[in-house]
């Protein structure tokens, strides 16, 4: 006789469907973190990927209406292109102008479909639960001007930090990010100078480009690691590989140091907790996390 795990697992016609859309997206380790949380919650969900190419995003939010799906994780390169064909945006995905999550939701005329932006808010719930770190009056530095540095920014910006300093490539977007920052933002030129003097004033060092991932990549922006300090809180949100050259050379002065892991699973439970109405098992979905990187011999 299947046991209970089984019979959760296995959808029905009354099962809801969730998914992510992104391309690529076959890799993406949110299906385990999704249905392990499903499963521990004994609700009748499940989440699967569709590999969305390039150019179709609104084209897939048409389908997702046209199929009742419950809900839709959206990643690259499609969280801007989802927006327009959306019915209500929230506050954090009309700021940004992007969404990350998809709601179906019962309006007064039939199912609606919500935008909303939960990368900003999983990245503070990981910073103050897993780091034991409140941005609220402390000085952060963003590394950075894409989607999540602006989710991030934005986020520390709402929780009161004293000052949110922004250094990025192109000058036309660090002044997009700042501005999003409001009277707390200000643009650091990424010259050695003004960085070293950046990351000697910050509580929080936030690492949102993807320098790091490739074999043989250094420290974003020619950061030197000895500019780090053991009184630093260094986050990285690459979770791909588990370390990076910037997390090794701030651990090496004594900084607390984190990667994106932590941002990814509470970003995924507020999706849960939007969705389903629970409360996300975090332990479970961390296991799982941990466990489908593994499973790829890379975690
Ligand atoms: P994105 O929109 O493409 O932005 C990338 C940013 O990095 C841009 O500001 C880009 O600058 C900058 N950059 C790229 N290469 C650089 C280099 N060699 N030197 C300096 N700056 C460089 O990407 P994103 O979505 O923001 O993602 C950024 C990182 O965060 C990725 O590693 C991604 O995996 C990670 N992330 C993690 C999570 C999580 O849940 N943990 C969620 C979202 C993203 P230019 O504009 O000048 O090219």
């Amino acid at each position: 006789m299947p046991g209970r795990q089984a019979l959760l697992t296995r959808p029905t016609g009354a099962t809801e469907v969730a998914g992510i859309i992104g391309d690529p997206v076959r890799h993406s380790i949110s299906p385990a973190i999704h249905n392990a949380a499903y499963q521990a919650l004994g609700v009748d969900w499940v989440y699967v990927a569709f590999p969305v190419p390039a150019g179709q995003g609104a084209n897939a939010v048409d389908a997702m209406r046209a199929l009742g799906l419950a809900g839709l994780s959206v990643t690259m390169p499609h969280k801007a292109a989802v927006v327009d064909r959306l019915d209500h945006l929230e506050n954090t995905a009309a700021r940004l102008g992007v969404a990350n999550t998809i709601t179906r939701r019962q309006g007064e005329g039939g199912w609606e479909l919500v935008g909303d932006s939960t990368d900003g808010a999983g990245f503070l719930s990981a910073l103050r639960q897993d780091d034991g770190f409140d941005p609220s009056g402390r000085r952060c530095l963003i590394l950075g001007t894409g989607g999540a540095a602006r989710s991030v920014t934005l986020s520390l910006a709402e929780a009161g930090a004293s000052s949110v300093d922004v250094v990025g490539r192109r000058p036309e977007l660090v002044a997009s990010c700042v501005e999003l920052a409001g009277a707390s933002g200000a643009a650091v030129d990424p010259d050695r100078g003004s960085l070293e003097k950046a990351v000697h004033v910050a509580d929080l060092v936030v690492n949102a480009t993807p320098v790091g991932m490739s074999p043989g990549d250094g420290l974003p922006f020619d950061l030197l690691g000895d500019w780090f300090r053991a009184d630093q809180v260094v986050a990285d949100l690459i979770y791909l590989p588990a370390s990076t050259p910037l997390i090794s050379a701030a651990r090496e002065k004594g900084a607390l140091t984190s990667n994106g892991l932590g941002m990814l699973i509470h970003q995924a439970a507020r999706q849960i907790g939007i969705w389903t109405g629970r409360v996300a098992p975090l332990d479970v979905m961390s296991a799982a996390a941990l466990a489908a990187l593994s499973r790829r011999g890379t975690g």
